[in-house]
């Protein structure tokens, strides 16, 4: 398990989510990655090494809205590929922690038709809420929708286009700390 930092914001939120993950470097990791959105939706950067490549990569990206992650993979090698946010119709995840019921959620999940491209447990929450959103949900009830099918630790923060002044965020047995700047 390593680290989240998200954030909405009035200005380009980009510098805040690298300052947050690099302060959470110390915990350790393996690949890192962010997901923003801005006036052509949702973009997503990943790097399979250091915060620092991260950072390289996402020079020039902006958003208001972001969420981030540092991973210490326990499904799935470490990777570009499994990297964090995992994406689905516009959504965007990043999560510490096991969901220990992944596997039920993936079958259930790709007859539904969805495609995985990782092999991480976390993709499977993407594509939940996706699936709970085509059930005419908004992007809360959704989420809450979908959290309620996991079982195992987490903490968890996820953006949507539809929606793109909001983050949800949601935690059971690992810590997520909120705050307010003025
Ligand atoms: N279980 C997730 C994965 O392997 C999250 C790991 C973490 O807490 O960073 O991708």
């Amino acid at each position: 398990m390593c680290g989240i930092v998200a954030a909405v914001a009035e200005c380009n939120i980009v510098s805040v989510l690298l300052e947050g993950l690099h302060r959470l470097e110390y915990r350790g990791y393996d690949s890192a990655g962010l997901a923003l959105l801005n006036d052509s939706g949702l973009q997503r950067v990943r790097a399979a090494g250091r915060v620092a490549e991260l950072a390289v990569q996402a020079a020039g990206a902006t958003g208001k809205t972001g969420i981030a992650h540092t991973r210490w993979a326990t499904h799935g090698v470490p990777s570009e590929r499994n990297a964090h946010p995992h994406v689905s119709d516009g959504l965007a995840v990043v999560h510490n922690g096991i969901i220990e019921n992944h596997e039920a959620l993936r079958a259930q999940l790709t007859a539904q038709g969805y495609a995985f491209v990782s092999d991480t447990d976390t993709e499977v929450v993407a594509h939940l809420i996706a699936s709970e959103l085509k059930k005419n949900a908004d992007f809360f009830s959704a989420t809450r929708a979908a959290i309620a099918q996991l079982q195992g630790a987490y903490a968890l923060a996820v953006l949507c286009e539809a929606e793109p002044d909001k983050i949800i965020v949601a935690r059971e047995g690992s810590p997520l700390l909120l705050g307010v700047a003025v």
